[in-house]
């Protein structure tokens, strides 16, 4: 029963239903069919039907999407199918902006009717399955979304209006238009486009996942080859022992992060480390002739270093926010706004490199796998206020102990993961309790939606880890996988 408690803490917290309690009534059911009265099978039915309501709350807020990627091999004459795929979608999504910028296609609606008008006027998109015409369409409707909303939302600055694409680099298909192998280690591609049967490697099974729960399969170009990325929602949740701790994390350009404990994990500067090799791969490309064949080749042999990089960089990312959640109970870290500090241009590059923002939606996605508590506080003050008598003690960005009147020396960064912490242990909690919530206090009805109740009461200063199912989606569906950091932000990735 424990067990049963901590497994779903939801249906453990509503008290209506039990289904070890509909178990056993089923089973005493069986051994006397004489009490197989209206009242019980009326009582047994409302079990079942309780409980299933339940059951399915539960895993709604658990469906997560994940993305799975493989290295696709074939032959040259299908990578060049590929590119056509990959220049038809370019075209649609373009197609669809202008419609738009010329008034004629006001809303999403439009967009997507849109497609067939371009299918049968167009031969080479007609060729291309419907499916992933109107995901080129959505993804047109993305970016025109996207600056919508930051009208409305008055971002200082520019808005982002959508910019025509020229370098699109991925394919999206959605439930149709390809056909996995029984052995699923290859898939064929059944448009017109003649992509035919690529083979596929990875490290990742997909045997595991059952055909339905695929509800995107992506082709997408790098500098290093064709890929194919299956988008699943899974059940994803594991459970393990409480830590008993807690802890706060400032994010600094010295050390990667400084927790409330004043240990430092050291920043790792991928880039800079690179940069020698990239120097080196640069000067190659510029050195040959514009528009060659040896200037193509150079070109890709520094994209290549890029993408190692950037590879290296999530890899870390990911080990590092795994290790941070599963050894905590509850992790707070600053809000912060990356777009506005890139724009210090001395810490540009080393802001970029440390991928915090990277880290960060790992540490998110990681706490709603492992249940565990996830706090984004405002970053004001986090180093400048004192930890021990909440004086604001004013330093530059090179000062790096804080010394107070009240005798409190610490390290700068240390002094700012204890205020962190605080900070989020103060703004967010509380969650059904009797004083907050009149229903509760009546016991009437218990409260199932914790994560309601928490964002409501955090007001702005907290944030409770975002719906993944919805995220992801939004991920996935964005203009080029290959060069944004978020491209398989939510899904674990090979
Ligand atoms: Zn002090």
């Amino acid at each position: 029963m424990p067990e049963f408690i901590q497994a779903s803490p939801t249906l453990a917290a509503t008290g209506l239903c039990h289904p070890p309690s509909c178990l056993g009534t089923m089973s005493l059911l069986k051994q006397q069919p004489a009490l197989m009265t209206k009242t019980s099978i009326f009582l047994l039915l409302w079990h079942i039907y309780v409980g299933c309501v339940n059951i399915n709350m539960d895993r709604v807020q658990q469906l997560i999407m994940i993305v799975l990627e493989f290295k696709a091999y074939g032959k040259l004459d299908q990578f060049t199918a590929i590119d056509e795929a990959l220049r038809t979608v370019q075209f649609i999504r373009n197609k669809c902006l202008r419609l738009w910028i010329d008034g004629l296609g006001m809303s999403q609606y439009d967009l997507n009717k849109y497609c067939a008008v371009l299918a049968h006027e167009f031969p080479f998109a007609d060729k291309l399955n419907s499916m992933a015409r109107q995901a080129a369409a959505e993804r047109a409707w993305s970016a025109i979304a996207s600056f919508y909303d930051n009208c409305k939302k008055k971002v200082a600055g520019l808005k982002g209006f959508p910019k025509f694409q020229k370098d699109n680099r991925s394919v999206e298909y959605k439930t149709s238009g390809w056909r996995l192998a029984d052995d699923r280690k290859s898939i064929t591609f059944t448009d017109k486009k003649g992509i035919g049967r690529l083979k596929m490697k990875g490290t990742r099974d997909l045997n595991f996942y059952q055909p339905d729960q695929i509800k995107r399969v992506r082709l997408v170009k790098r500098a290093s080859g064709y890929y194919v990325q299956f988008c699943i929602q899974v059940d994803r949740s594991e459970l393990i022992e409480p830590t008993h701790r807690t802890i706060g994390l400032d994010v600094g350009l010295e050390s990667f992060d400084t927790d409330s404990l004043g240990t430092k994990v050291e920043n790792p500067r991928f880039y800079r480390t690179g940069e020698k090799k990239i120097g080196r791969s640069q000067r190659l490309v510029f050195r040959k002739v514009k528009g060659s064949s040896n200037r193509r080749k150079a070109r890709i042999k520094l994209a290549r270093v890029y993408l190692k990089i950037s590879r290296q960089r999530k890899d870390r990312a990911i080990k590092l926010a795994r290790c941070v959640i599963t050894s905590n109970d509850v992790v707070v870290y600053e809000d912060l706004r990356i777009k506005n500090m890139v724009k210090n241009h001395c810490l540009a590059k080393s802001i970029n490199d440390a991928g915090w923002y990277q880290f960060r939606v790992w540490l998110e996605y990681f706490g709603k796998v492992f249940k565990r508590v996830t706090i984004a506080v405002n970053p004001a003050y986090t180093s400048q206020e004192c930890s021990g008598c909440g004086v604001i003690v004013k330093k530059s960005l090179s000062t790096r102990t804080h010394v107070c009147q009240c005798g409190c020396v610490l390290d700068r960064d240390h002094n700012a993961g204890i205020n962190i912490l605080n900070s989020g242990l103060g703004t967010v909690g509380h969650t059904g309790t009797f004083a907050l919530d009149v229903n509760n206090a009546w016991g009437d009805k218990p409260s199932t939606l914790i994560g309601e109740n928490l964002s409501g009461q955090g007001m702005s200063r907290s944030q409770e880890s975002s719906d993944y199912t919805n995220r992801s989606r939004s991920v996935f569906s964005e203009r080029d996988a290959t060069r944004t950091e978020r491209e398989t932000a939510c899904g674990e990735s090979v």
